[in-house]
């Protein structure tokens, strides 16, 4: 049997017969569930190599990647500079257990471009960077339960993998087996969008509330825009009950603007989680706050945390490259600008077909929502037609577009892609909703 996997010939690498033996020997063919196209139908494809804007598929086919390593890829994917500092620092080795040089760097320069952050920890995940920015703000403030907003994902972090129970304030029920009641009572969960919701919650637990956490533009989701105003009101209850405000920033930093949302809104969180971006498309997070909050982490206070791999020098390697890529030739507002247009344009196609389609956009972040609107928190999400979603998902996948492959994903843009890539994408996709 082992011996036949060893000799499978080039046919057998196409993207059916691969997932035919990742089914054999791991989980759902997958590891991350989304990859496995249940929301969409059908079964995934492989990658084979990713350059710029497109990936080959193992089946030899060519699509403009709208998923960007769900974000990593803001310079587009196999980035020639990134590869030559990987290189580079793998010539040095690939793992010392010992503080490295390229550790410093990645801190200095996430220190210098996130304007709330003094001090700064790297871990390997967006997961791990959230779940340590919760343990860090309930030892910091000696309280337990935590306000999170229903929609917004933070990772598989046990407490936070929870969603809202029937009524607008709720303690949340566990969205995954496995997960302790007691852990998701920790965990009070409030709509989106919504002040009254959250002024409840601090009037009925202040006192034991240790942190807020929120993705200031919740991009998982599909992409919920904050109204104008709801950051700036969540800082101010945060301070006023003591509580720790938690920025999610691991999709939005660097990648709505170089000091992430919490820049281009001007509201500085207590605590950030950083991952994606920063990793240069390795595996790798961060978080970080004021010297202040970051003292109480160990080996200087009691909140523990660790990581034998963590400020590994090729992720390091990666992750300046891109972040310095970024610094010397900002690519913000060209992204915008596509962004604008694939809005503008798929808005304007769906109101000729009578087709009532939401195209909210932040900058590079853009998603496809097919309702009246507006979309204000993740009820309004929910309701909208995914079945129309899913068929122009199989549409631009058959003519060489991929979306993400569940509606309720965000798509991305890179530097990487053309405005010939874009414009592509914009028939390609205004053809599947005229077929819908
Ligand atoms: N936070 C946000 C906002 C995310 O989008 C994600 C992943 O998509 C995470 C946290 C978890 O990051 P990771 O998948 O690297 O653990």
């Amino acid at each position: 049997m082992k011996t036949e996997i060893f000799h499978q010939s080039e046919e057998s690498n196409s993207s059916s017969k691969l997932f035919e033996r990742a089914l054999r020997t791991i989980p759902g063919g997958v590891n991350s569930p989304v990859r496995a196209f249940r929301s969409v139908g059908g079964t995934p494809f492989f990658t084979e190599r990713a350059s710029g804007s497109q990936l080959v598929t193992s089946d030899g086919k060519s699509l403009i990647d709208y998923v960007c390593a769900w974000g990593p890829a803001i310079h587009g994917h196999n980035h020639p500079l990134i590869r030559g500092a990987i290189e580079r620092a793998l010539e040095k080795g690939t793992s010392f257990g010992t503080p490295n040089p390229y550790e410093v760097e990645m801190a200095e320069l996430i220190v210098e471009l996130v304007p709330s952050i003094e001090r700064v920890r790297v871990v390997n995940s967006g997961t791990e960077a959230t779940m340590s920015c919760i343990r860090l703000a309930r030892g910091a403030t000696a309280r337990d339960k935590i306000v999170k907003f229903a929609g917004c994902y933070h990772g598989h972090v046990d407490s936070l993998l929870v969603k809202a129970g029937s009524g607008a304030l709720t303690f949340g029920h566990p969205t995954s087996a496995g997960i302790p009641r007691s852990f998701s009572r920790e965990t009070i969960v409030i709509p989106f969008n919504d002040l009254e919701a959250l002024d409840r919650a601090f009037a009925e637990h202040g006192k034991s509330i240790a942190g807020v956490i929120v993705e200031p533009y919740p991009a998982n989701n599909a992409l919920i825009l904050p109204q104008p105003g709801f950051l700036e009101a969540l800082r101010k209850r945060c301070s006023e009950h003591d509580a720790l405000l938690i920025f999610d920033e691991v999709m939005t930093g660097f990648r709505v603007s170089l000091g992430g949302a919490q820049e281009r809104e001007g509201v500085l969180p207590d605590l950030t989680a950083l991952g994606k971006i920063i990793g240069g498309g390795l595996p790798v997070g961060a978080f970080g706050g004021s010297e202040t909050i970051m003292r109480e982490l160990a080996p200087d206070g009691p909140v523990y945390q660790a990581g034998t791999l963590s400020g590994n020098p090729l992720a390091m390697a990666a992750g300046i490259e891109a972040l310095n890529l970024l610094r010397r030739d900002p690519p913000y507002k060209r992204l915008n600008t596509l962004g604008r247009h694939v809005k503008h344009s798929l808005e304007a196609i769906a109101k000729d077909l009578g087709i009532p389609l939401q195209v909210p956009q932040m900058g590079s972040m853009f998603a496809l929502i097919f309702s009246d609107g507006p979309i204000l928190n993740d009820r309004d999400v929910s309701d909208s037609r995914t079945d129309q979603f899913n068929k122009v998902f199989r549409s631009c996948l058959e003519n060489g577009v991929y979306l993400p492959p569940s509606a309720y994903e965000t798509c991305f843009i890179s530097s990487a892609h053309s405005e010939e890539d874009i414009d592509k994408t914009i028939a390609i996709i205004g053809a599947a909703l005229r077929e819908l």
